[in-house]
């Protein structure tokens, strides 16, 4: 009896929990067909207007755009207002004593959550002669520059543009495609009925490119307006596979430099080499006690404070594409550092990278002499959970583990005598600590699982090898930040003839138009 009733209720429960199953799987397969609707919809008014989108982006790149010129920025700005309140949205221009920020909101009825988007609408400073076309004269050629593409008239285009193609310009790549994108988007949700699962809110950087000097100001002194549910970075180039990314976190970064010092007075080598300190000799020292010949360092307690990476982390890194042998190639490189461990990992380690030593001279400058001085310049790329400080002060405490006397300006004679050993060092910049939102923090989850939904090759990378100073969101903001690459790797961002691949811009729409049609619907929850 008893037996029989307990196989009665497995049954039952099993009966339930297919329902549940069956329920669930319904409710994603509706989910999934509302991304399809979704993606779907954004194309099929891509397809119609893919002129009128590269007219909107060719007049908002003719703009010039570098961050220094006040007066220039206020243009974008005010061309950027009145292009998306048409939209609906509601704007402000946002400024704490730099350039001007907009930050724009559309709400919309329903939702509950907050979509937050950042993108900047300032560029690098051009050097216009290196340019193939003048950088603010946006032209559209039918492949890349350097594989002699032909320039193509926009208005004598008769059908569709070639997904290869590309605009060239100051900015097309990095970073005022998602501004052109996320307003088509709009429109094309729009015309399809398709209302946003979330409210929009973007922040629109207007001097990102001179390090966002008064972002700090811009969030304190706005904070509510700034209040979501997950934001998102919309900068960067995106993997060199072409796969959609993710990308969760940025190292964080400080330089310092630091001086050995030799004789008060360059000597001759013959009558005082062996005798003289030589302070090339005792900066190669140095720099070899800092870390070993596959790139470990070797400073004490340096990787004390490093947060590993957790199982998740390294499940996401072993599925993403490796590049090694392809970048041994392009490179050159027979070993790379790190002992085998892959870029991806490596990383996610703090690096103490030489970035240039200036020291008497070689070649025809080359002179037998003992020098004064030798100079090391340092930059320090930082992961969680490290701090700018604590990273310099264990460099401190190394110099004088090594010996060194260690001052903060340049030593007079009487402690160049006092000390065996006197190195100088001199901090550059206060620098920043990195930032990485956890995978499995719920709301990147969600995405995750959304951007699964609209790019099965989606790649998710734990940590991006570059810094920006994301820290100063992560520290003022609740909302989890992940970044969303959606310019072509090979864009030239910074340098001549940057550009953006059209296929990239009808990417971004897609991707844009499934996040805000259904990333509120909370049915992807589980
Ligand atoms: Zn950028």
């Amino acid at each position: 009896m008893r037996v029989a009733n307990g196989l009665s209720q497995t049954r039952l429960v099993i009966a339930l929990a297919m329902g549940l199953m069956f329920v669930k799987a319904a409710a994603q397969d509706e989910y999934g067909a509302r991304v399809e609707i979704a993606k779907a919809a954004v194309d099929a008014y891509r397809v119609e207007r893919e002129a009128d989108i590269l007219r909107d982006f060719v007049a908002l790149l003719s703009l010039p755009n570098v961050a220094t010129n006040r007066h220039d920025m206020e243009r974008n700005a005010d061309h950027i207002i009145e292009y998306l309140e048409p939209r609906g949205f509601k704007t402000r221009r946002l400024n704490a004593g730099g350039a001007p920020y907009i930050y724009a909101e559309l709400l919309s009825p329903g939702a509950t959550e907050t979509l937050l988007i950042y993108a900047h609408f300032d560029g690098q400073p051009v050097q216009e002669e290196n340019w193939a076309y003048p950088p603010f004269s946006p032209t559209l050629l039918d492949g890349p520059v350097q594989a002699g593409a032909q320039r193509v008239d926009i208005d004598a285009v008769n059908g569709r543009f070639g997904p290869e193609w590309r605009l060239y310009a100051r900015s097309a790549g990095d970073d005022k495609m998602p501004i052109v994108a996320l307003a088509h988007t709009l429109d094309a949700l729009a015309d399809n009925g398709i209302e946003l699962s979330v409210n929009l809110k973007l922040l629109l950087d207007g001097e990102e490119e001179q390090g966002s000097p008064t972002i700090a100001a811009i969030i304190e002194e706005n904070a509510a307006l700034f209040e979501a549910d997950l934001l998102l970075f919309c900068d960067g180039p995106m993997h060199q596979s072409r796969q959609t990314q993710l990308v969760f976190g940025v190292r964080g970064s400080t330089t310092v430099d630091i001086t050995t010092y030799g004789p008060a007075r360059p000597l001759h080598s013959g009558h005082y080499g062996n005798w003289a300190p030589n302070p090339v000799m005792q900066l190669s020292h140095l720099l070899a006690s800092m870390r070993n010949a596959s790139g470990r360092i070797l400073v004490d307690g340096y990787y004390d404070d490093v947060a590993p990476l957790t199982e998740l982390e390294r499940d996401a890194i072993a599925a993403m594409p490796d590049v090694t042998e392809i970048l041994k190639d392009e490179l050159s490189v027979h070993t790379p550092e790190g002992d085998g461990k892959r870029l991806e990992e490596l990383i996610a380690l703090p690096a103490i990278n030489a970035r240039g030593i200036v020291a008497g001279g070689v070649g025809k400058k080359g002179r037998n002499i003992v020098l004064s001085t030798a100079t090391t310049s340092l930059d320090l790329r930082l992961v969680p959970n490290q701090t700018p400080a604590r990273a310099l002060g264990l460099i401190e405490a190394h110099l004088i583990d090594q010996g060194f006397h260690v001052v903060d300006e340049d030593p007079t004679p009487d402690v160049l005598r006092a000390h065996e050993k006197v190195a100088k060092i001199d901090w550059h910049d206060s620098g920043y600590p990195a930032l990485r939102t956890a995978l499995d923090d719920p709301m990147a989850l969600r995405l995750t699982g959304l951007m699964r939904q609209i790019a099965p090759d989606l790649i998710v990378t734990p940590t991006m090898g570059g810094s920006l100073p994301l820290h100063e969101f992560g520290s003022r903001l609740a909302a989890p930040i992940v970044i969303l690459p959606l310019a072509n790797h090979d864009n030239n961002q910074h340098a001549e003839n940057e550009n953006i691949r059209l296929q990239n811009i009808w990417d971004a729409m897609q991707v844009y138009g499934a996040l805000l049609a259904s990333f509120g619907d909370r049915r992807l929850l589980h």
